[in-house]
């Protein structure tokens, strides 16, 4: 598992350009599907057949970035944010094009730190013209944080890009791990451009159709000093989310979450995370409307170059995870609420 990490947040992958993670995720499921396919918008279908009704379940591919939008005389480079990046977490930070041009990001001189708007940030790369800078790197190219994984003492992770590699590891480690035979057919959707809104989720839930949608992604936490209150904490287990920004989780999906994590004892944590969505935002409004909910992973420090989980909150995510798609589900006239 922590070589899956490892290998899935250190891959380059801005909103939009997801290439690399899947190629990898690819390789680390092959041999244990029956189909696999690629839409248009890049999402990765990882089929396993089964009857009605039919689930899906959701991580995306991308991580938040930078796009550049000006290069100046001086070899200098101006920046846009790519999703939900925060001007004041870059300086210092160092960035990484997909073909390995790196470069630090720092601001003009300012009087107050919170002028520090996204005008005030360049790149350098240690170009010293125009020329040199542009044969580099181009408007448009996206780069994204650039720092290794690390594990710390004590079983935590570290790593850019968690939100959610982390979540795609988690369903690399199912699709590996789930029996021959399921009672339901099951769709894992790695989708892509969440971080620009959910995008990549929105079409991949039109064409499966899914019964019931599951989103797997990272979460905010309240246990940090003076942190935003909020019931979730780091090692305390994966949540069950009940709302943040984007969805209302069905009570039926919650139900059967908590039945199924209560009946394997695997430790959980319900979620209200007041700001912030995921990709069953998109999927349970999908069509006539989706039954969904989601598991996060607890996550400290989130949209930064250092993003901290807990190993034990990732394993139990792995094991809650399948034991919910091993379990029956409500077939859908059951599920009738009409
Ligand atoms: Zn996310």
């Amino acid at each position: 598992m922590e070589e899956t990490i490892k290998l899935l947040t250190e891959a380059f992958g801005p909103s939009g350009e997801e290439e690399t993670v899947r190629s990898l995720i690819k390789e680390l499921i092959k041999g244990k599907v029956d189909r696999i396919f690629e839409d248009d918008l890049g999402n990765l279908f990882v089929l396993r057949d089964g009857p009605s009704p039919k689930l899906m379940v959701s991580a995306h591919m991308d991580e938040i970035g930078i796009i550049v939008t000006h290069i100046d005389d001086n070899g200098f480079l101006r920046l846009a944010p790519v999703g939900g990046v925060s001007p004041h977490l870059l300086p210092g930070q160092r960035l990484r094009f997909r073909d390995g041009v790196t470069g630090t990001v720092y601001y003009e001189k300012i009087k107050e730190w919170k002028e520090l708007e996204w005008s005030k940030l360049y790149l350098d790369i240690g170009q010293s013209d125009a020329e040199g800078a542009g044969r580099m790197v181009s408007i448009g190219d996206p780069a994204c944080l650039d720092q290794p994984f690390k594990v710390l003492q004590g079983g935590r992770y570290m790593a850019k890009a968690m939100d959610d590699r982390v979540g795609c590891a988690v369903l690399v480690e199912v699709i590996n791990s789930l029996p021959e035979q399921l009672p339901q057919a099951v769709c894992f959707v790695f989708s892509v451009q969440e971080e620009l809104g959910l995008r990549g989720a929105r079409t991949a839930a039109y064409r499966y159709e899914p019964d019931y949608g599951l989103a797997v992604d990272v979460t905010l936490v309240g246990d940090t000093p003076k942190a935003q209150t909020m019931a979730v904490s780091l090692g305390r287990g994966p949540t069950v989310k009940v709302k943040d920004s984007s969805v209302f989780c069905h009570p039926l999906v919650r139900k059967q979450m908590i039945e199924t994590a209560e009946k394997h004892e695997i430790p959980y944590q319900l979620e209200v995370l007041e700001r912030g969505g995921t990709d069953a935002g998109a999927i349970h409004i999908s069509r006539e409307g989706v039954p969904s909910g989601a598991i996060s992973i607890p996550c400290r420090y989130v949209h930064t170059s250092s993003e901290m989980v807990d190993s034990s909150d990732v394993n139990y995510a792995v094991a809650f995870l399948k034991k919910l798609l091993i379990r029956q589900w409500p077939s859908v006239e059951e599920n009738n609420y009409g």
